[in-house]
């Protein structure tokens, strides 16, 4: 996607940022500023805008990576792996590589939830209700309002971490 954006003309660098090179705000609205010189024709500015939005998306896809923890990384890049852009597994790739995750730690952890794990249709794992990690068991259980009042039943997911006793 990346190639086929920058190849038009207009990308706002991407390699730049993959690299880690656009850090802040302020020079993300100047790389904008410098390439809206070269706009000159209707098509070009909404080709322009486009790309625009996919860098800022992206550097904030970065900055989300950057934050979670290793495990969450592990099951996006493993478990969740299907449901997920290419390009922010381009980053999540290159974030583990960057903790020192090696290929065979990756298949580890991806050995270890793959047991318990419930698959939805599309290839990836079912999260738990409370948090990100995938789910391991499916319970019916009351819909509460304000946590008190059970309304109706309806299905829960809860991983090994909130799973009840
Ligand atoms: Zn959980």
């Amino acid at each position: 996607m990346w190639s086929a954006s920058s190849a038009s003309g207009f990308g706002l660098n991407p390699e730049r940022i993959h690299s880690g090179v656009v850090h802040s705000l302020r020079e993300w609205i100047l790389s904008a500023i410098r390439n809206l010189e070269r706009i000159h024709s209707r098509s070009e500015w909404t080709t322009f805008r486009r790309e625009l939005c996919m860098d800022f998306n992206l550097d904030r896809v970065r900055k989300n990576i950057e934050q979670s923890t290793t495990e969450d990384l592990l099951d996006r890049a493993t478990v969740y792996r299907n449901g997920m852009e290419s390009d922010a597994l381009d980053l999540i790739d290159t974030e583990l590589e960057r903790r020192g995750i090696t290929a065979a730690d990756i298949a580890q952890h991806f050995a270890r939830r793959e047991q318990g794990v419930i698959l939805l249709s599309d290839g990836t794992a079912q999260p738990c209700s409370h948090c990100d990690r995938p789910a391991v068991v499916r319970q019916w259980s009351w819909h509460r309002i304000w946590g008190k009042i059970p309304v109706f039943p309806r299905p829960y997911w809860h991983c090994e971490e909130h799973r009840p006793k």
